[in-house]
């Protein structure tokens, strides 16, 4: 067996994937083909599920031969899942980092890679540059055989989600959720339960999603992010995220599944 890396090529963004079928995956190329763009920077990714993995960036071309093609990171993320859905996550992540941290932010001073994987340290001051890690909650609330549901304006029509947000400074996660229900809808809930978690490189997310039981409070509007939020039953749930990559439709799914719900597809 070669220990030669596989290769992971990126250009502006996109990753580049083979077509099969109406399916697509990622091309097993340990060395560059000859019709990528000579111009090439390389990160080591390290291992995924026992393969060592290069992210190599190129220049070009934007055309590329039958059957592989640039696909830009959502609909790649949507075509590989469930399976290379982390390791695309992680090599966006990767690649904003490196973009990203070029200059220190405390002094202004050159970064440079410093030797480890994931570390760009300042020339000057030594200040350190690790990939942005944004932790966020989701939670979906049950009272009785119902959930909350709640849309935000710029959702497509009739489509409705959980109740998300980013973690703050100094906050745990259930202190999280607890602000979060309570400045999106007003209401207090109980019962938290850590269910899953999921990267969601958009663009450094880390999706950390609970269940939760109401414990009181009347739905109320309160901070301008929403539109709309209400209850609803397992067997007759509004339009819904329509990517089924996200954790908020595994949890959602999940509830509708639970015949406890008293649902009957
Ligand atoms: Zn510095």
């Amino acid at each position: 067996m070669s220990n030669t890396p596989q290769k992971l090529y990126y250009c502006n963004d996109s990753v580049l994937l083979e077509k099969e079928g109406p399916r697509y995956r990622i091309p097993a190329f340990s060395e560059a083909p000859l019709w990528l763009e000579a111009h090439q920077i390389i990160h080591t990714l390290g291992m995924y599920e026992g393969v060592a993995i290069d992210v190599v960036e190129v220049t070009g071309p934007t055309e590329l031969p039958h059957p592989y093609t640039w696909l830009a990171l959502r609909p790649a993320l949507e075509a590989l899942y469930p399976r290379s859905f982390n390791l695309l996550a992680r090599a966006h992540q990767v690649l904003s980092w490196d973009k990203n941290h070029r200059y220190c932010g405390r002094c202004g001073a050159e970064t440079k890679v410093n030797g480890k994987s994931f570390e760009r340290q300042c020339a000057s001051c030594q200040l350190l540059f690790y990939p942005r890690i944004s932790p966020s909650i989701i939670v979906l609330i049950r009272k009785d055989d119902k959930i909350l549901l709640a849309r935000k304006a710029d959702f497509p029509r009739n489509v409705y989600g959980l109740i998300a947000g980013f973690v703050e400074a100094g906050e745990t996660l259930e202190e999280t959720v607890h602000r979060e229900v309570y400045e999106e809808v007003g209401l207090r809930v109980k019962n938290l339960q850590y269910f899953d978690s999921q990267p969601w490189p958009f663009p450094d997310s880390l999706m950390i999603a609970f269940t939760a039981d109401y414990a009181g409070g009347e739905i109320e509007l309160r901070d301008g992010e929403l539109e709309a939020a209400a209850w609803y039953k397992a067997d007759n749930l509004p339009g819904l995220p329509g990517s089924s990559i996200s954790i908020a439709r595994k949890l959602i799914d999940n509830f509708a599944a639970d015949k406890s719900n008293g649902y009957r597809p």
